[in-house]
């Protein structure tokens, strides 16, 4: 217990320590944080369903007539006729023979890769990929390539210098939206590789699915190349509202994991509430309201970008609804969070090992249902702030 206190008193004089901020109420664009109303810019709830009533009436019908638990895994008596109608839905979405619904987006990396790939096998993977994903590289106990972020002339080096050598599975793993840079993978010249190297690819889309692409199907619609990417990795949680995670691909794919996901084998599934709610997600996502929601995304993203860089503020190479403020170092980092949770803005500050060091970064994600003058207000608030704070 002694040496746990002094790692941890290390970390706080590093500004390292992480704590928890509660929010108290529900879910929306406006949360209670310390007793007080304040603008939630750092939700992954892109299209604010996490609220909507038609998600929880969903919900609570379908926990109603099913139950509250699953009551075991999937492959004992956990497979219920939501799980079936939910992966038809999801297989619908995405235009692939099946899918797979996990529970979670951590447990689907980490059950997919480790499913998929193993000794023998080469994984090339981007090096901002989520956490999520390098932990199922290490679970898999295949090989690791990590190549440079986004960099498709490496790729296709290291790629080329694994040819003469070639046995087993070749993968290749990206996220579509990365998560701390709001930036997109470059799909087109990454299905142009998987391709001619004959290796499959998989993309995250955590971040994509529900918001991106005229329909929300994600980064792969935005590109034009839904029907080349083999393994289409979704999040229930962020832009769907709900929570859990899914694989789309084909049935042999699929197949595959049922018998080798371990993540998938050996976890209780997702429950009747959580289900019924994700398939009233899909209809709003499918529908005119769902569009309507994109747009009003699209139209606060923009606002509150056009705000930060008139204040001279760089976002690197952000194209998404996820806006990164780069500060450096944890300590104003944290100084500026602070502050501007004090004048109503709730963004939290980002420290490694979630972002390399020396890139610590306020995160800023948009919503659907924030108002475009309090998203104005923000940026001019974050731009202050920011010149506020010693260097
Ligand atoms: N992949 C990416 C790119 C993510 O950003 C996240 C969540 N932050 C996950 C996977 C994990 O998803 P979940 O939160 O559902 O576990």
């Amino acid at each position: 217990m002694r040496k746990l206190q002094k790692e941890l008193e290390a970390l706080r004089e590093q500004g390292m320590l992480r704590t928890l901020k509660t929010v108290a109420g529900p879910q929306g664009p406006r949360v209670i944080v310390d007793g007080r109303e304040v603008l939630l810019l750092c939700s992954n709830n892109y299209l604010g369903l996490a609220g909507h009533p038609a998600l929880i009436e969903a919900s609570c019908d379908a926990t109603s007539r099913f139950g509250v638990g699953s009551g075991a895994s999937r492959l004992v008596s956990g497979t219920m006729e939501l799980h079936e109608q939910l992966e038809a839905r999801i297989a619908d979405f995405k235009g692939t023979e099946g899918a797979l619904v996990f529970n979670s987006g951590y447990a689907a990396n980490t059950g997919i890769l480790q499913g998929l790939a193993g000794p023998g096998d080469l994984i090339f993977s981007d090096a901002l990929n989520h956490a999520s994903i390098i932990d199922g590289c290490r679970l898999s106990g295949a090989r690791v390539v990590v190549y440079p972020h986004r960099d498709m002339a490496a790729l296709e080096e290291l790629l080329q210098a694994e040819a003469s050598r070639r046995h087993g599975r070749w993968l290749i793993v990206s996220d579509g939206v990365f998560s701390m840079d709001g930036d997109l993978a470059p799909l087109p010249e990454l299905v142009a590789l998987k391709e001619r190297y004959e290796a499959l690819l998989m993309v995250d889309d955590a971040h994509g699915g529900g918001v991106l692409g005229a329909s929300g199907r994600g980064s792969a619609e935005r590109f034009g190349c839904l029907d080349r990417i083999d393994l289409h990795m979704g999040t229930l949680g962020k832009a769907f509202g709900c929570f859990g995670a899914y694989l789309a691909a084909r049935r042999e794919v699929i197949d595959t994991l049922i018998n080798r996901s371990r993540s998938f084998i050996f976890s209780t599934s997702l429950p009747p509430g959580v289900l019924g709610a994700a398939l009233a997600a899909f209809d709003i996502v499918d529908s005119a309201e769902g569009a309507a929601r994109r747009a009003a995304l699209e139209n606060n993203r923009q606002i509150f970008v056009e705000g930060l860089r008139r204040g001279g503020l760089d976002l690197g190479e952000s194209v998404t609804q996820i806006v990164p403020i780069v500060t450096g170092e944890p300590q104003p980092t944290m100084e500026a969070a602070r502050r501007l949770l004090d004048r109503g803005i709730f963004l939290q500050g980002i420290r490694p090992p979630t972002v390399p060091v020396g890139q610590c970064r306020l995160r800023a994600t948009l919503m659907a249902d924030h108002r475009p003058e309090e998203v104005a207000a923000a940026a001019e608030m974050i731009v202050r702030i920011l010149a506020e704070l010693p260097r």
